[in-house]
């Protein structure tokens, strides 16, 4: 029997392949044009940096990381999210000492979950990282981000941003207090899960996904009511900003997000599109990380976005461009072994005068018909038909492979036609 993939682990296909290429394009020019640099971290880290950057008591840590014996007897896990390894980085190569830095990353991360639509076991993140920037204007910066992003792939109508804060360590401490109060007393009318959370981390119940649960916390005290000071100029500061941009949101008291390092902002980017799976980006400040993983107190705020979401979302509206999910601009055939040469040459000055141009040649002969059928598979505008004819009186045939006339042209007039095809 032929060995398949591991389960959870899909390819990535080439027809698919295109959205993720056009959703990387976009996210990297977004970047680009905030002053981000990108950061590329390795795949396996330390197993108990995750146990300490996310928490042990979270469904990633205790149930969902990929975690193994080296031949050293090393325990090594493949990374469950970015954001460790690049906190990790930015500590060990000096990059927070008198500096900020504004960071992007992309690629795979793993984790041992139920695989189903929009869940997977390898799936993969974009996201940034910002370090030495406390003020929540960069928070709003982060957020506007996304929301050019979701803009720019024509998904922005489909996805609504949830906003909270969870305020400072303290604020939360206070908080946790009544929370474990007013749970307690309702300890049987809990889910199991969130009954073993009620000691080790009762915060995380509100993220539960319980319905009676959600039920009993609609009159669980509130965490806005909790924040300090400090924290609620903070949250003024960041929805006036976004006011300001023009970029709605919803304020969901309940939003904490799993993560143990998180304070003040959280935020979600989710969907109604994609049923259960429907948070495409999650992000917040996490003012505490960098110390908790050994280096000064610097401050931190970053997101990640789900790429397999955001690619389901966009196949789901039909707004991946056609350019990403052809082939070529232009394919050129020869009727003739006699006229291959001529064929070559010619692709080779249209790549050459029109970098960005995609130009396939017909390879391995076959009759027009079944030229003509490949030249519609890929997707190509223009056909470029050379017979014995065309080779001795030096033209060729124009042919537009989604309607009009084809016409007789020759080389210079050709080139003419494409650079006023690229210019429109
Ligand atoms: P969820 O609540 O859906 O489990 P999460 O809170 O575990 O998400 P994060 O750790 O915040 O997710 O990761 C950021 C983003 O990565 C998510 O918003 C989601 O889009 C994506 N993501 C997380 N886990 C998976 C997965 N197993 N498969 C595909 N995408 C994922
Ligand atoms: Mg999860």
């Amino acid at each position: 029997m032929a060995i398949q993939s591991v389960r959870g682990m899909p390819d990535i296909l080439p027809e698919q392949a295109g959205a993720w290429r056009y959703l990387e394009q976009q996210a990297q020019r977004i970047f680009n044009a905030h002053g981000l640099t990108q950061i590329r971290t390795p795949i396996v880290e330390d197993t108990a940096l995750f146990a300490r950057s996310i928490g042990d008591v979270t469904d990633i840590v205790e149930k969902e990381m990929y975690t193994f014996e080296d031949r050293s007897g090393d325990s090594l896990t493949l990374r469950p999210e970015l954001t460790a390894g690049v906190v990790r980085a930015a500590i060990e190569h000096g990059l927070l000492h008198n500096q900020t830095q504004r960071l992007w990353y992309q690629g795979p991360a793993f984790r041992h979950e139920r695989p189903q639509k929009g869940r997977y076991r390898q799936f993969h993140q974009i996201g940034v990282e910002c370090f030495g920037i406390a003020d929540a204007l960069m928070d709003a910066e982060l957020i506007e981000m996304t929301d050019q992003l979701w803009k720019q792939l024509r998904i922005r109508d489909s996805v609504t941003l949830e906003l909270n804060s969870i305020g400072s360590p303290e604020a939360r401490a206070h908080y946790r207090d009544a929370l474990v109060d007013f749970l307690s007393a309702r300890k049987d009318q809990l889910d199991e899960d969130s009954q073993s959370r009620l000691e080790r981390s009762p915060l995380r119940i509100l993220d539960s996904k319980n319905e009676s649960t959600q039920a009993l916390l609609s009159d669980a005290p509130s965490l806005m009511d909790y924040l300090t000071d400090d924290d609620r100029e903070h949250f003024t500061v960041l929805t006036r900003a976004l006011e300001e941009a023009g970029i709605d949101f919803r304020i969901n008291p309940r939003l904490v997000r799993g993560l143990d390092y998180y304070g003040r902002t959280v935020f979600e980017w989710t969907t109604q599109a994609l049923g259960a799976q429907g948070t495409i980006c999650g992000g917040g400040r996490y003012d505490g990380l960098v110390e908790h993983l050994g280096g000064r107190p610097t401050p931190g705020v970053g997101f990640a976005l789900g790429m397999e979401r955001v690619v389901l979302l966009m196949e789901s509206l039909n707004v991946i461009p056609d350019a990403y999910q052809t082939q070529a601009d232009v394919y050129l055939m020869p009727q003739q072994v006699e006229c291959e040469s001529t064929i070559r040459r010619l692709a080779r000055d249209l790549r050459s005068q029109f970098p960005t141009l995609r130009v396939m040649t017909h390879i391995g002969g076959g009759s027009l018909k079944s030229q003509l059928k490949k030249a519609d598979k890929s997707g190509a505008e223009i056909g470029i038909i050379i017979g014995q004819m065309e080779l001795e009186s030096g033209h060729i045939v124009y042919k537009p492979l989604r309607g009009g006339d084809q016409e007789t042209l020759t080389e210079a007039e050709l080139l003419h036609r494409i650079s006023e095809l690229k210019d429109a």
